[in-house]
């Protein structure tokens, strides 16, 4: 379904016809997804709007049945919500189903779709930005969470050809590395063991929280091995360098900052929902002076 464009992008107000979308998560206050989207539906002259909501642990099964009963056309899910929230949608797409999480819904006419736009969206950050294809390229990822799922998912599907998962708790690297095992080459590893493949790492995603804002002196592993031709990808966006990606610059590692996740996992979830090409430009344009405000 394709969105009508009522204006020439300079601005549109809500009216009885603005066409709604949103945010679930606990909290959402910091968020940056409604200035992007907002700013993108303008950029377009879409008569749409978005906002984003509170939703307490408990109260997400009466939240979705709210875009059903409101005729909300899409929204985005964030944690802690978005494993639970697929047993409340009609159908989920079979990726976001593998990864176990749905980030994007999309509502058809009631019938409420979950999709999953943070691993693709992760991948054509890596593509776009740092120029990097992941097909043969063999991966250290660091975590083992919510995100890293969606992230090395995407990954092995575009032909990593080896993965290494590390994570705190050594059980979830388990698990996630035994989830992928008949797309690629997947093992998990201790962090005490790292030393016996940093010879063969091409790409590191970070995928944990360490060094994120306010505790933006942290770094999760020793750097001091860092070289050229490794590139170093933290998913963490604020602040956007990261110590570990000040590190890795250094010592002649490419670095690669997550607010190309961000962007592009709302690119996608804007295209799922107006059938538009989305504004990236003006998306990332807006986060950015955002961040550095
Ligand atoms: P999550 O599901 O809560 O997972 C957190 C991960 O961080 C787990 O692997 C956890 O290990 C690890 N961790 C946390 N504190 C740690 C510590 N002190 N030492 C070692 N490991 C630690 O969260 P998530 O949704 O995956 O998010 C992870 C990071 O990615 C966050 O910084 C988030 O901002 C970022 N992110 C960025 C984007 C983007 O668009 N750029 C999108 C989503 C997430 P355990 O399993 O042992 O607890």
């Amino acid at each position: 379904m394709e969105q009508q464009a009522v204006g020439s992008g300079s601005g549109v107000g809500l009216d009885s016809q603005t066409v709604l979308h949103g945010l679930f998560g606990d909290p959402v206050k910091h968020s940056k997804s409604p200035l992007m989207h907002n700013r993108a539906f303008r950029e377009l002259g879409l008569n749409a709007a978005y906002a984003a909501f509170h939703v307490d642990p408990g109260r997400l099964k009466a939240a979705v049945e709210g875009i059903r009963a409101m005729g909300f056309r899409g929204v985005n899910v964030t944690i802690p919500h978005k494993v639970e929230v697929m047993d409340y949608l009609d159908e989920i797409d079979e990726h976001a189903l593998a990864i176990g999480a749905v980030n994007t819904i999309v509502n058809e006419d009631g019938r409420l779709i979950g999709y999953n736009t943070d691993g693709i969206g992760y991948v054509r950050s890596l593509r776009e930005e740092a120029g990097l294809s992941v097909q043969g390229k063999r991966v250290l990822m660091l975590g083992a969470g919510g995100a890293a799922r969606g992230v090395a998912y995407a990954l092995a599907r575009e032909g990593a050809e080896t993965m290494w998962i590390a994570n705190r708790t050594a059980d979830k690297a388990v698990q996630l590395a035994d989830s992928l095992g008949s797309l690629t080459d997947t093992r998990a590893i201790g962090y005490d063991d790292l030393a016996a493949i940093r010879g063969d790492v091409d790409l590191i995603v970070h995928n944990t929280s360490v060094g994120m804002h306010p505790n933006v002196d942290e770094v999760l592993i020793d750097t001091s091995w860092f070289h050229e031709g490794l590139t170093v990808s933290d998913l963490v966006y604020n602040p956007l360098e990261t110590r570990l990606l000040r590190e890795a610059k250094a010592r002649g590692a490419h670095a690669h900052d997550g607010l190309g996740m961000f962007i592009y996992q709302g690119v996608y979830a804007f295209e799922y929902w107006t059938g538009r090409q989305a504004p990236v430009a003006v998306m990332r344009e807006v986060v950015e002076a955002s961040l550095r405000a």
